[in-house]
C-alpha cells in the first residue's frame, strides 16, 4: 500500500506549536494568548527595479510586525528564495519572544525579499534595497520598526537603507533618523562588534552550558551549518575556547576533517573561491548525513527546519546551539529531547545579534560612540543573565529550555498587557 509522506510543517506552524506548549505550561492569560496568536501588521510591497541590462523587474518585499507592546518592532531583513509570508510571520514572532527574553524595549518584526542575491550585481542589489526601503516608507522608522541584517543581508545594505530612509526626510530631520536601521558599517553609525555579536553570543551560551555541566569547551568537537556571519564568528570564538571544528556545511557543500578545520583559513578560502568545497585537507561529506557526524556540539547557523523527524535520530552531539532561527522543528525536537540531547533555543542562543543592535540604536539615539570592550562586556553579561534565567525557569516549571525561554519572554509581555489594558 502506498504511503504518503507527511508534509514538513511550515516555520509558522512550528512557532505556533512552541507557543501553544509554553502557554499551557505557564497558564498564559487567555486574552494575551489570543492577541499573540496573530501578527499585528503584514506589509507586502511590490516595487519595480531597473536591471543592468535595461529591463525592469518587479520584486515582492515583506515586513511582518508581530507585536510591539514592549517597544518598537525589531528584526532583520532576509534576502533568500525561501522568504514568503509564512516565513516572515514565523521570524517576526520569534523576534517578539527574543527581544522580550533579552529584556530589551522592543517588539518583533521581520521581513525581506524572495530572491537569490547571487543572481544580481552589486548595483542591482543596491537599487533593489533602496527601492524596497522607499516602498516601505514610514512603515519603518527609528521609533517604530527597526530592520537589521539577516540571511544574505549585510552592513552595506543597512547603509543603503539608512541613506534612502534619511533622504526621504527634510534636511533638518535627517540625522535624527540614523537609528532607523541597525547593523550599519562602523563609520556610518554602526557599532563596533555588531558584526560578531550573534556568533559571540552563541559561544557565550555554550560557555554557560559547559559551566552548568561542569565541563569546558576545550577539546570539544563541533560542526557548523552555515558559514556566513553567524557560523564564521561562532567558529572563531569556539576555536578561541580550544574547541575543534570537524565539519562545515553550507549551500555550496559539506566538508569534514576529524583532525580539525581552521575557520580563519576557511573564511579566506571561501572569499577567494565562492565555495567551502575543496578546502585543503577536508573531504566532501554526504550532505544528508551532516547532523550525524560524530561530535559534541552542533551549531546550526543557516536556515529553519534543518533538524527534523527525518534526521534527529542520527544526532550524536550532546548539545545543539541554535545560531539560526527555527533550525529544529517540533518533531525533531521531541526526538532530540527523548535522546537526552540538550538544545539552547534560538531565541536565547542567537539573541546576541539583536542585543548588539540595541546597543547600536542607543549609541545613535544618544550621540555616543561605544568601544569594542563596552560592547563585548555588556553583551556577555546580558547573554549570561538570560541563560541563567532560562535554566532556573526550566527547573521551576520542570520543562525543556525552549519552553522555559518562551515562559520568560511571555511573562514580561503578559505583564505589560495587564498593566496597560486594551484600548479603548
Ligand atoms: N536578524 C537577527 C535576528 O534574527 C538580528 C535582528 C536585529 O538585530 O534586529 O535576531
Amino acid at each position: 500500500m502506498a504511503t504518503t509522506a507527511k508534509p514538513q510543517p511550515t516555520m509558522y506552524e512550528n512557532v505556533k506549536n512552541q507557543f501553544e506548549k509554553a502557554a499551557n505550561v505557564m497558564g498564559l492569560d487567555e486574552t494575551v494568548k489570543k492577541i499573540l496568536s496573530s501578527t499585528n501588521n503584514e506589509i507586502i510591497v511590490n516595487f519595480p527595479v531597473k536591471m543592468d541590462n535595461g529591463t525592469v523587474e518587479v520584486f515582492t518585499g515583506y515586513r511582518v510586525q508581530h507585536n510591539n507592546v514592549l517597544g518598537p518592532y525589531k528584526g532583520g531583513l532576509r534576502y533568500h528564495p525561501t522568504v514568503d509570508i509564512d516565513a516572515a510571520r514565523a521570524l517576526a514572532t520569534w523576534m517578539t519572544w527574543k527581544t522580550s527574553l533579552a529584556g530589551l524595549p522592543y517588539g518583533g518584526g521581520k521581513g525581506g525579499i524572495q530572491l537569490d542575491p547571487k543572481k544580481y550585481s552589486q548595483g542591482e542589489l543596491e537599487r533593489i534595497t533602496r527601492r524596497f526601503t522607499y516602498a516601505l516608507g514610514d512603515n519603518i522608522g527609528p521609533e517604530h520598526d527597526i530592520p537589521a541584517p539577516d540571511v544574505n543581508t549585510n552592513a552595506q545594505m543597512m547603509a543603503w537603507i539608512a541613506d534612502t530612509y534619511m533622504s526621504t526626510k527634510s534636511p533638518a530631520e535627517r540625522s535624527k533618523n540614523q537609528h532607523v536601521v541597525t547593523g550599519k558599517p562602523v563609520g556610518s553609525g554602526g557599532l563596533e562588534g555588531r558584526d560578531r555579536a550573534t556568533g559571540f553570543g552563541v559561544v557565550v551560551t555554550l560557555e554557560s552550558w559547559a559551566k552548568l555541566r561542569n565541563t569546558s569547551l576545550e577539546g570539544k568537537r563541533y560542526i557548523v551549518q552555515g558559514f556566513g556571519n553567524v557560523g564564521y564568528w561562532a567558529a572563531h570564538f569556539m576555536n578561541k575556547n580550544g574547541a575543534i571544528l570537524v565539519g562545515v556545511q553550507d549551500a555550496t557543500g559539506t566538508i569534514y576533517n576529524p583532525e580539525g578545520i581552521d575557520p580563519e583559513a576557511l573564511l579566506r578560502f571561501q572569499a577567494d573561491n565562492g565555495t567551502i568545497s575543496g578546502f585543503k585537507n577536508t573531504q566532501d561529506y554526504n550532505g544528508a548525513e551532516f547532523f550525524g557526524i560524530d561530535c559534541d556540539v552542533i551549531i546550526p547557523a543557516a536556515l529553519g527546519n534543518q533538524i527534523t523527524a527525518g534526521n534527529a535520530d542520527t544526532v550524536k552531539a550532546k548539545v545543539i546551539a541554535e545560531g539560526a532561527n527555527g533550525p529544529t522543528d517540533t518533531e525533531g525536537e521531541a526526538i532530540l529531547l527523548a535522546k537526552g540531547i540538550e538544545i539552547i533555543p534560538d531565541i536565547l542562543c542567537n539573541s546576541g545579534g539583536v542585543i548588539g543592535s540595541y546597543f547600536e540604536w542607543l549609541q545613535n539615539r544618544n550621540g555616543e560612540i561605544w568601544t569594542m570592550d563596552d560592547v563585548i562586556i555588556k553583551l556577555r553579561k546580558k547573554m549570561e543573565d538570560a541563560f541563567n534565567r532560562v535554566v532556573i525557569s526550566g527547573g521551576q516549571y520542570k520543562t525543556d529550555w525552549r519552553t522555559a525561554a518562551y515562559i520568560q519572554a511571555l511573562v514580561r509581555i503578559e505583564m505589560a498587557y495587564k498593566q496597560r489594558g486594551i484600548f479603548p
